[in-house]
């Protein structure tokens, strides 16, 4: 997936409409258009990053600003009793677009096993 195509990078680049929550210089969040809690966010980095698995030593500091953010946003969305994160990486790990993002789910009642023990 190039960024020409890329469906974050065209939020980013504001081709695409989001709901938008915050923005600065290296990142952006934004509700997931598919909500799978009370609250569902996504944070991108706006530079176009496959997946956590294209990570790189030159990436380490928007990937430590995402992290720092992700509890203010969460505290501004009244999670305040915790909240899940969770970063999808290739095939295996579900993800479905290729463009580094981390969730930030949450809402009044607990969210259940993170995975299912079969
Ligand atoms: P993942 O499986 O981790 O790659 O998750 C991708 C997420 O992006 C899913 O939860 C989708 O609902 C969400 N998504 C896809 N397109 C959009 C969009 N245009 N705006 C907001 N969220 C989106
Ligand atoms: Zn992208």
């Amino acid at each position: 997936m190039s960024e020409q195509n890329c469906i974050f990078c065209k939020i980013v680049r504001g081709e695409l409409p989001s709901n938008k929550v915050y923005e600065d210089g290296d990142v952006m969040a934004f509700h997931d258009i598919r909500p799978l809690a009370p609250v569902h966010l996504l944070v991108i980095p706006k530079l176009h990053v496959a997946s956590l698995a294209e990570c790189t030593d030159e990436h380490q500091t928007v990937l430590g600003k995402i992290m720092v953010l992700v509890p203010k946003l969460a505290k501004e969305h009244g999670l305040n009793d915790g909240f899940r994160t969770i970063i999808n990486t290739g095939r295996v790990g579900g993800q479905e677009v290729y463009h580094l993002h981390v969730h930030i789910l949450g809402g009044p009642s607990a969210l259940g096993p993170m995975l299912r023990r079969d």
